[in-house]
């Protein structure tokens, strides 16, 4: 953190990103970026501006995603598949690797990874998401200690949305489209004809030096209302919201409700909507054994309470039907999380609708839940 006296805001032009990637590369971070891979916007190693999905929009619906080519912006996407939780809670984890060798059998703890990760256009939903699962994988007795080593080492440059897809809800999450802290540094795209330029906040004293490395000019009001313009653009496009009234509370009170019987009959229990949150945080172990040696490790790897595994104890599984599954998943999310975490486990990015293959919608589910 940073007091605000030290803050301060500039304008670098295009050219000012890859300062920006190579500035913290230098400082020895594996810089992690949107790139256009497979017609979809994921997140993967970058190493120059050039490798950014300049020009490249989205379009979002239920069960629905495309993007196409429109314009100079180097972020008028909006958000893709990939979250940042796949690096810092990465799908496989090694916990521990045992060998049986000639002085009998040794477990290893598996080694804290020193990699330092920076993220570049971190959306403002997806830092709530991120200090969601700050919450779950790092409060409290149970941590993560590969998930706090990630995360404490992690430097984010936060890009304030101009845009937002017909799947976006952050503005009723109360979690967007600007970013409000959470960031080193914070980026506000402003395009003019075929030029892009962006307003630079910084949100940290890293944050803070790395502006001061870089060819810029101090911003003028015309910049900071140009900014401002930006992300209200972006919420003036929000259709989709969730009345957060109440709504903890009366999502559990509605557990024989008829709306589980309807949304799980559409239901495939495919599990997207949970592989693609970027809050959803479950995980199962494997022991994986080497075929050729007598070694073999204990691997976590994200789960999903869709499967029929998941709940599995002695006997069968705790959730059997659809019903279970989906009610479980909802009622967590938007009722329970509550409970454990002091607050919700949906940041409203929209991701759960577009990447349900038939198009199933929180928004919507929760109205009904509301209305009956
Ligand atoms: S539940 Fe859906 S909208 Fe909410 S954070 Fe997860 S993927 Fe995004
Ligand atoms: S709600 Fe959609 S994405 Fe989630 S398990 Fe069901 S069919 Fe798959």
């Amino acid at each position: 953190m940073m007091s605000q006296s030290h803050r301060s805001t500039r304008v670098i032009a295009a050219a000012g990103l890859d300062e920006i990637i190579s500035s913290l590369a230098r400082e020895g971070y594996r810089v992690i970026g949107p790139r256009l891979r497979d017609d979809a916007i994921i997140y993967d190693e970058i190493n120059s501006a050039a490798d950014l999905p300049r020009g490249v929009l989205d379009e979002q619906s239920g069960g629905r995603y495309r993007t196409y080519r429109e314009g100079e912006a180097y972020f008028g996407y909006v958000v893709g598949p990939s979250s940042w939780k796949r690096y810092l809670h990465p799908p496989r984890q090694v916990l521990w690797r045992a060998d049986d060798g000639e002085g009998g059998v040794s477990i290893r703890a598996e080694p804290i990874a020193g990699e330092r990760y920076a993220f570049l256009g971190v959306r403002s939903c997806e830092l709530a998401a991120i200090a969601t699962q700050d919450r779950v994988l790092m409060a409290g007795a149970y941590g993560d200690p590969h998930y706090a080593a990630r995360r404490n080492g992690a430097f984010i440059v936060a890009v304030n949305c101009g845009r937002a897809a017909e799947t976006c809800f952050c503005t009723s999450m109360g979690t967007g489209p600007r970013a409000h802290g959470g960031y080193d540094l914070a980026l506000t795209e402003i395009v003019t004809g075929e030029n892009a330029a962006f307003l630079v906040e910084a949100g940290s004293e890293r944050g803070q030096s790395l502006i001061e490395g870089l060819s810029s000019r101090e911003a003028n009001d015309g910049d900071v209302e140009a900014a401002v313009q930006v992300a209200a653009r972006a919420a003036s496009q929000i259709k989709r919201e969730i009345d957060r009234e109440g709504l903890s509370e009366l999502v559990k009170a509605k557990h024989d409700h008829p709306r589980w019987d309807d949304v799980a009959a559409r239901c495939l229990n495919c599990a997207n909507c949970t592989m693609v949150c970027p809050t959803c945080f479950c995980t199962t172990v494997e022991d994986v054994s080497e075929l050729q040696s007598a070694a073999t490790a204990r691997v976590q790897r994200w789960e999903s309470c869709f499967t029929t595994d998941f709940s599995y104890i002695h006997g069968g599984a705790v959730r059997s039907s659809p019903v279970s599954r989906y009610r479980q998943w909802l009622t967590h999310k938007l009722g329970t999380w509550h409970d454990q975490f002091g607050q919700s486990g949906c940041t409203g990015c929209g991701r759960c609708i577009t990447w349900c293959p038939v198009g199933i919608d929180i928004t919507e589910e929760a109205a009904a839940l509301r209305g009956g």
